[in-house]
């Protein structure tokens, strides 16, 4: 259920596991799947994934589960 709002956030600063605070991340494409494309998030300092989140090619608002 967090997960659901943390994935509507334009995440631009994320908690960095190796750098340990809060660090800048910068969006990169990881894999392109059938629902949707999954990203990365990863450190503008150290290179390390900070998290990662899928984006379904509707916005998930207007997405009707069934
Ligand atoms: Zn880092």
């Amino acid at each position: 259920m967090a997960q659901d709002s943390f994935d509507r956030l334009e995440a631009s600063l994320l908690l960095c596991p190796q750098c340990r605070v809060a660090m800048p991340v910068r969006k990169r494409l990881l894999l392109i799947l059938p629902q949707g494309n999954k990203f990365e998030y990863v450190c503008t300092r150290c290179g390390a994934t900070c998290g990662d989140t899928l984006e379904p090619d509707q916005p998930p608002e207007r997405r009707r589960y069934m």
